[in-house]
């Protein structure tokens, strides 16, 4: 049995019954991050809004093929070549290799969006690993009569494409050139974008393949398109990325992807507003940005801050301070201690009540299948919470069931306090160690320390003032 979803599509601007393409299993694609640096809490935010979609549609009862993909390969600011290669000028900043810097951004991001209580997508997908695809999908574009060569470069010929600009309501032809997209005299129209580079001003551009139209690389589009493909078929359920996707890379996906398949490519398009600073947007090429290792620095838990996100709907945009951290903090610290009281008096008054735990899921789920409604979801939990008629262990088989699509680490707390962690010695002995590598700022040793413990089945997580958490690995 299926529950009905409802969900903002950008293109038809308004909340769409959702009718899955195949009754097998609903499919949705999520672009990922660009790995030349850490993901900032505001890309993270659009990674959590995602997180909860996806649960959401399994607690719907569907099946759901979740994938993203990883951008590891030269990132342009615009199509027109003329902006930085973020890709490379990081990997000169660190002295890497250029892969060996996207691997290690890329592991970042996963130990980022698990401390968030994430899911990794069932596919993540390599750029660099899809090149041959990329190409044939160029080739295909070129047969069609939808791309052109010029100077080196394949463009996608969007006059080609009337329905150019549908998702971000603007007309193509009203793009002038130098407006929007940087100037490239190559180009037949402003709108038209690059496929595949052959030139480059980076002469020193180290990722390149051989291709039918020389040794160069692919555009940053293609690579979405091809790997949606790849991995869901001809129709998505779902597509989305944060609201700066719109424009343009959404655009561009629509029109290459429609004009390969010759039909309707996505259903929904969801996109999530942004996060911004008191002093504007939060910005990666701008170098100054938040981490949640900043966070963690400050003391605050990764909980914090995924409490903070669920305090406002994904479409809203959202200011960071620290002041709003700190309120998120004391009303996640609120709920942990509300869940472990409810655990002591669990403990002697096991009654429970069915309806009322009922009436609170249904008031929670509805809130989230229709569109995410995350801050009216979250008040049906302290509303139950306050409630003096809800047994206190229906209370907890309430919050146990939010916290399958919230992750909050609550369920974890339920769990924990009935059965302290014991550690053995060696175990203990190993923390000791490392917190003693940490006191004196050995950060080699207190990594490898790490891998250690994650090798013998343990996590640590590291809180302010050389504090720390330590976890039984999960077996999945
Ligand atoms: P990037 O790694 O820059 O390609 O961005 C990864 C994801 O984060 C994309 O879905 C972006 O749309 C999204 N994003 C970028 N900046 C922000 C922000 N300040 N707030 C929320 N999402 C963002
Ligand atoms: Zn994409």
């Amino acid at each position: 049995m299926t529950e009905q979803l409802f969900f903002y599509n950008t293109m038809s601007k308004a909340i769409d019954k959702i009718e899955p393409v195949d009754d097998k299993e609903m499919k949705m694609y999520c672009c990922g991050p660009t790995v030349y640096n850490y993901a900032h809490i505001g890309n993270l935010r659009t990674y959590v809004f995602e997180d909860l979609l996806a649960k959401t549609i399994r607690l719907a009862g569907y099946k759901l093929k979740h994938v993203m993909n990883i951008t590891d390969v030269g990132h342009l600011t615009s199509d027109a070549d003329a902006g930085d290669d973020k890709m490379l000028l990081a990997a000169e900043r660190e002295k890497m290799q250029v892969l060996e810097l996207a691997r290690k951004y890329e592991k970042v991001f996963f130990e980022h969006t698990a401390a968030l209580g994430l899911n990794r997508p069932d596919i993540v997908a390599r750029a660099t690993e899809h090149i041959q695809e990329m190409i044939d999908f160029v080739k295909k574009l070129e047969e069609k009569g939808f791309a052109y060569f010029s100077n080196g470069n394949v463009y996608f010929d969007t006059s080609k494409f009337p329905a150019y600009g549908r998702l971000s309501g603007q007309d193509r032809t009203e793009l002038k050139h130098g407006a929007r997209v940087e100037q490239d005299s190559n180009k037949r129209n402003p709108s038209d974008f690059v496929l595949w580079f052959t030139t480059s001003k980076f002469e020193n551009q180290v990722l390149q393949w051989d291709s039918p139209w020389g040794r160069g690389y692919p555009g940053w589009h293609i690579e979405c398109s091809t790997m949606a493909m790849k991995y869901l078929g001809e129709r998505l359920d779902i597509h989305c990325g944060g609201i700066d996707h719109i424009a343009v890379h959404h655009e561009n996906e629509i029109a290459q992807s429609e004009a390969f398949l010759g039909h309707k490519w996505v259903n929904c398009w969801m996109h999530a507003a942004f996060l911004q600073m008191k002093d504007g947007k939060m910005s990666k090429s701008k170098g100054e940005f938040l981490t949640l290792d900043t966070l963690i620095d400050k003391g605050y838990k990764p909980e914090h801050y995924k409490y903070f996100c669920l305090t406002s709907h994904y479409k809203t945009s959202s200011n960071i301070s620290f002041e709003a951290l700190d309120a998120a903090k004391n009303s996640y610290e609120s709920l942990i201690s509300k869940v472990k009281e409810l655990k002591q008096l669990a403990s002697d008054n096991n009654a429970v009540d069915v309806e009322q735990e009922n009436s609170c899921i249904n008031k929670f789920n509805s809130f989230m299948f229709n569109d995410l409604k995350t801050p009216q979801a979250l008040a049906v939990v302290w509303e139950a919470l306050r409630n003096p008629a809800m047994p206190p262990k229906s209370k907890l088989n309430f919050i146990e069931h939010i916290d399958k699509i919230f992750s909050l680490s609550l369920e974890k707390i339920i769990k924990e306090t009935e059965t302290e962690l014991v550690l053995p010695d060696e175990i203990s002995r190993i923390i000791e160690q490392r917190q003693q590598a940490r006191i004196s700022k050995d950060w080699k040793t207190s990594d490898e320390l790490r891998d250690v413990l994650l090798a013998k089945g343990y996590v640590i997580k590291d809180l302010a003032n050389n504090q720390y958490q330590v976890f039984e690995k999960e077996s999945n």
